[in-house]
């Protein structure tokens, strides 16, 4: 029998922080109540430390099978357990795109044997597999989505084909998640920037082609489709205010049908960081100007954005190299993205209860993830301890992502992730990995 005793932590769940000790027997939380001993356990001294329930990333690209030289399972859920995060969920723009179930299945064979962290991975959607990807098993996959096939095609971003969104939001019965852009405005103000600059288009103007125009056309027409099917809907990584004040606060998380989330990189990065990174934060969609900064962290704290995401989606320091149209979009994020946000906390912008919400709890209610998502007796024991006051900077070392870099490089965060335990086995612990239990596939409510 696994046994570990957590002692007199400072849990951080449900919108309270209890200083408390923590039994885990096997996978699961056993006990939560304070003095507690037990024989034949791993005690973790916990006092002074924080313990969130793992965080739950529900957008990753982590780029297996078919771009492994990017990234693989393995090497970005042990950058994801560093970090904190316990259960991703990643997009189907490998290679081949997943839009089959029989290719959807294979990604979960290669977790299975590799991934460090519990997983789900998302169905692919484009113009042709409707039919195919309606068949999906809602208990068994997290949703459907066209996140990142658009680099693989030339039809775009669903969310410009009105039309089909129609045929596909009246026949889904899953959760569908989009990436919304305007691709036609998007081209507009390419060849606009181009008549200028050629290729050479300094990444500044990266938000003004992508701009919040684009974002803002395609998620309210998205929005009207989905409102008259009654669908449930979640959008990717919303960058601007403008967009953010479309969504409804007034019915709890668990009762949306229409849900939104911001991203770590929109929050953290402005238009004021592309003199200073370049290609290094280029983004799709653009990180936007600081008004939609701090508007995004507004929007998640009144609850018209629901959740935190990393968007993870690494690419080597070659191909982030070159210019405006060379240069690829996208960066690994997914180990940084929990003291990113208790930096937010140290700034006073976020309690600690809040952070835990919208990484962990509110993931688990958007998906309807069975048994994760908080610190609760039965649970699965997905847990991150961390230190508030201990601080370290990012750099070449201690990058664990294999693209090897982060817009995050020389960045000081006061706190550090010091152990991260997953369905009850201690996985990381400070610096060190255990590798030989790989996580779980995540389960799903039918009724979402
Ligand atoms: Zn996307």
């Amino acid at each position: 029998m696994n046994k570990i005793l957590i002692k007199s932590a400072n849990v951080v769940n449900e919108g309270k922080i209890t200083n408390t000790d923590i039994l885990i027997v096997n996978e699961r939380i056993e006990k939560i109540a304070p003095n507690q001993s037990e024989s034949n356990s791993l005690i973790i001294e916990a006092e002074g430390l924080y313990l969130f329930p793992g965080v739950i990333d529900d957008q990753v690209h982590f780029r297996e099978p078919g771009l492994t030289h990017k990234a693989t399972i393995q090497s970005e859920s042990k950058a994801a357990i560093a970090g904190g995060i316990t259960s991703f969920m990643d997009m189907p723009n490998t290679i081949p795109n997943t839009l089959t179930l029989e290719l959807l299945e294979e990604k979960y064979a290669i977790a299975a044997k590799s991934s460090l962290a519990n997983y789900s991975f998302f169905m692919g959607i484009n113009k042709d597999n409707l039919e195919e990807a309606i068949k999906v098993d809602t208990e068994n996959v997290c949703g459907i989505t066209d996140d990142g096939l658009y680099f693989n095609n030339d039809e775009g971003i669903l969310a410009n084909y009105p039309d089909y969104l129609e045929k596909l939001f009246a026949r889904s019965e899953t959760l569908i998640a989009l990436h919304s852009e305007n691709d036609a405005i998007i081209r507009y103000n390419t060849e606009k920037y181009k008549k200028i600059y050629n290729d050479d288009i300094p990444f500044r103007f990266h938000p003004l082609i992508r701009s919040e125009e684009a974002c803002l056309e395609a998620t309210k027409s998205v929005l009207d489709i989905a409102r008259k099917h009654n669908n449930r809907l979640h959008l990717f990584h919303i960058s601007t205010l403008k967009e953010a004040n479309l969504f409804d606060n007034t019915l709890p998380v668990s009762q949306k049908r229409i849900t939104a989330e911001a991203c770590i990189h929109h929050l953290w990065f402005s238009d004021k960081d592309y003199e200073r990174l370049g290609a290094n934060i280029k983004w799709n969609p653009a990180i936007k100007t600081v008004q939609d900064k701090t508007g995004l962290l507004a929007a998640l704290l009144d609850n018209r954005l629901d959740i935190i995401a990393t968007d993870h989606a690494p690419h080597t320091t070659e191909e982030k190299k070159g210019n405006y149209f060379k240069a690829m979009s996208g960066g690994p994020l997914v180990q940084h993205a929990l003291p990113a946000m208790l930096e937010f906390y140290h700034q006073g912008k976020i309690s600690l209860e809040r952070i835990a919400e919208k990484m962990s709890h509110n993931v688990a209610e958007i998906y309807k993830i069975k048994e994760r998502g908080y610190i609760r007796e039965g649970y699965y024991a997905d847990l991150v301890l961390f230190d508030l006051n201990n601080p370290w900077k990012v750099n070449m070392e201690n990058i664990l992502s294999k693209c090897q870099w982060s817009p995050f490089e020389n960045q000081v965060f006061s706190s550090k992730i010091l152990q991260t335990i997953v369905n009850g086995n201690l996985v990381y612990d400070k610096g060190s990995f255990n590798e030989n239990i790989n996580g779980l596939r995540m389960k799903f409510s039918k009724i979402r």
